[in-house]
């Protein structure tokens, strides 16, 4: 009975949320957008109909409660978030909150109340697209967004955080002076956004770990502009090569850390050889990129960084370009609650599964809240086509299988097998 409630819970919401979109090529939800607000309703409309208490904070992120039998004992929040990135994918955010209402509906359902309230928890903003904020309505949640923070600018619209907040009915101020939540424990359940548990052929494994970034979005390189066919070699400033000589440095530099055993990925993107002035004929005096640098050791992103820092002196000389790297932004390598994860692993041997434990490579909301002092962790969900694009794909009972395991974990092992 169990699992078909379940089965029946994820298909049907799956399809809702997904059937609110921004038109084009896969689903856009805009973080602080009409569309995510629509998204939020329809589970506060699920949640209301199945007896659940729903409210919404000062930052809109959405709580459905279901109460338990030790309504003192911390409460289990489960839950994920249902903006995307622009033309993302159907499951991204969306399969841990269809997850999180399926359990709900499983425990109300069975009219055997959880050991402690288990609340379904919807955070907002979670995709750092839009904003250039890490985890903007869980840390908001936990009364830890600042107020420059609120003062960002969306990437669309150019217009605040705190103006688009107020747009969809919520309140910055309050937000900004609320306290947060007091510590509880957290479970998201998410897609892995890569290939490993596919290739293991694993529905789903334990995350112990989330990587942390240091980011420059927007870095350029400054060159001088000449005619390509007479500006001789040694008197050019080509921007473009001055790029092409710090991406082959970092490269080596990220095979160099993974042969010492370090965990580190390295990326550059968004490079523009100045789009609008530049032309075929044109030595290129400018190009725009931007890189993005994670690992799960602090102490690695520091090293990358002055590695990436010494590279751009020697080559500024040696090119006789600038390099202005802008802004850094970073987010903490954040390490999840290893208890947390042994319970789920713990029932999930009684379904004959032995989950692995693994990290993660994007940032989620799990991170900002053990960051917070929650015992929290996720589960991650094998995918296919990767994530943040339109063929992002899941089987939806691998989502059903972990459920099953989370339900068996709290009811106390008398959740059906
Ligand atoms: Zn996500």
């Amino acid at each position: 009975m169990t699992e078909k409630l379940i089965k029946a819970t994820v298909e049907r919401l799956l399809e809702k949320i997904n059937a609110i979109s921004a038109p084009g090529p896969g689903y856009t939800r805009p973080s602080y957008s009409s569309l995510e607000s629509d998204a939020h309703r329809v589970i506060a409309e699920d949640a209301d109909a199945l007896g659940l208490q729903v409210t919404r904070d000062a930052a809109l992120n959405l709580f459905a409660r279901l109460p338990g039998r030790d309504r003192n004992a911390p409460a289990l929040h489960v839950g994920s978030h249902l903006d995307t990135v622009p033309m993302g994918g159907a499951y991204d955010g969306t399969a841990g909150v269809v997850g999180a209402m399926a359990l709900a509906t499983a425990f109300a359902r069975s009219g055997e109340a959880p050991p402690a309230d288990i609340v379904v928890t919807i955070t907002r903003a979670e995709e750092s697209v839009w904003f250039p904020v890490s985890y903007v309505g869980s840390r908001a949640a936990l009364g830890r967004l600042t107020a420059p923070e609120m003062q960002a600018k969306r990437a669309d619209s150019g217009r605040t955080l705190a103006d688009h907040m107020l747009e969809q009915g919520g309140d910055p101020g309050a937000v900004l002076r609320s306290r947060g939540l007091a510590p509880a424990r957290f479970v998201e359940l998410h897609i892995e956004q890569g290939p490993v548990l596919d290739k293991a052929a694993e529905a789903f494994g334990i995350v112990h770990g989330v990587r942390g970034g240091l980011r420059y979005r927007d870095a350029c390189i400054e060159g001088i502009w000449a005619h390509s066919g007479g500006a001789p070699r040694a008197a050019r400033s080509d921007a473009v090569f001055a790029l092409a000589d710090l991406i082959v440095a970092m490269d080596e530099a990220w095979g160099a850390m993974l042969k010492e055993g370090q965990d580190l990925a390295v990326t550059f993107g968004r490079v523009d050889a100045a789009t609008t002035e530049h032309a075929f004929a044109k030595v290129p005096g400018r190009v725009d990129f931007c890189v993005d640098i994670r690992s799960d050791d602090m102490a690695i992103l520091e090293r990358v960084d002055r590695i990436f820092q010494d590279e751009i002196e020697k080559i500024e000389k040696a090119r006789g370009v600038r390099v202005v790297v802008g802004a850094q932004s970073r987010s903490q390598p954040t390490r999840l609650s290893s208890e947390l994860g042994h319970t789920i692993a713990a029932a999930a041997a009684a379904f004959d599964l032995k989950p692995r434990f693994m990290l993660s490579g994007g940032g989620h909301d799990a991170a900002a809240f053990a960051q917070a002092g929650w015992e929290s962790v996720m589960v991650f969900l094998r995918n296919w086509n990767g994530s943040h694009n339109p063929d992002e794909a899941m089987n939806p009972d691998d989502l059903v299988q972990a459920v099953r395991v989370l339900h068996h974990a709290w009811s106390g092992g008398k959740g059906e097998i």
